[in-house]
């Protein structure tokens, strides 16, 4: 007779489970991972903030990757509108709340990832608390007044945080390692006007979500380089990636004297 140990949690964080060599196989054998970048991200912890359309392609990724501890946070319910895009819901989940439809999906993908579902709006009041032991964190937000207060947070605690925005079929992507690397602060000094309901073609933020996944788990593992001091910029009507240099401004108000 099988058995098993009461909880998925319960195993063991510095092995991997028969079971859980078997889900990560495929990139376990990618040599730059291995066994040993598989362990890391198990034992890491990551902070998603929003889980929209950008968010929904990252925490999938994260997830299915076997990231050991998802912190997500949004205060929102699931709407209509949102079902061309944030693909981590479904018609049937409408007028819920999205970090709880969010955190019974992602569990569903991987039992063996933990995910604390917190339905709070990102705001200077709690931008510690919701850092507070985790190892990054992931901008899938749709606002700069809250990008700002969480770039904010990370530069004064050192968190590295992978920023992601999308305006129509663009989509924007940068790294900031504080102290290595520009900062979101150094990359546009004013919080531009917020505009609304922004037109957004849902494969775009699926493929910067999903670029934001990957970038923290480079970071976690150490492989590869992370787009510091770049701006990556996509342009979906002729499918370019550019990377645009950004420096650190010595002057900037968060990280100039850091
Ligand atoms: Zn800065």
């Amino acid at each position: 007779m099988e058995t098993r140990s009461p909880s998925y949690h319960q195993s063991q964080a510095d092995k991997l489970s028969p079971r859980e060599l078997e889900r990560y196989d495929r990139q376990i054998r990618f040599l730059g991972l291995g066994v040993e970048g598989q362990l890391k991200l198990k034992k890491a912890k990551v902070l998603v903030v929003g889980v929209g359309g950008l968010g929904s392609a990252a925490t999938l990724y994260l997830a299915s990757a076997g990231v050991g501890l998802l912190r997500i946070v949004d205060d929102g319910d699931v709407e209509l509108s949102n079902l061309n895009r944030q693909i981590l819901y479904g018609t049937s989940d409408l007028g819920k709340p999205k970090v709880e439809v969010a955190a019974r999906r992602l569990k569903e993908l991987n039992p063996e990832v933990e995910i604390e579902a917190i339905r709070e709006r990102l705001m200077e009041g709690n931008s510690g608390d919701l850092l507070s032991g985790v190892d990054l964190a992931i901008d899938c937000l749709d606002n700069f007044r809250a990008r700002f207060i969480l770039n904010d947070a990370c530069v004064e605690r050192g968190k590295p945080l992978i920023h992601g925005a999308i305006y129509g079929i663009e989509g924007r992507l940068m790294t900031i390692i504080p102290g290595k690397g520009p900062c979101l602060r150094c990359l546009i000094p004013r919080e531009p006007a917020e505009q609304g309901r922004i037109p957004v073609l849902g494969p775009l933020p699926g493929v910067v979500g999903s670029l934001e996944a990957l970038e923290a788990i480079k970071i976690i593992t150490g492989l590869g380089e992370p787009a510091i001091g770049k701006l990556i910029v996509i342009d979906g009507m002729d499918l370019s990636f550019h990377a645009v240099e950004v420096r650190r401004n010595p002057g900037c108000p968060v990280c100039g004297g850091k």
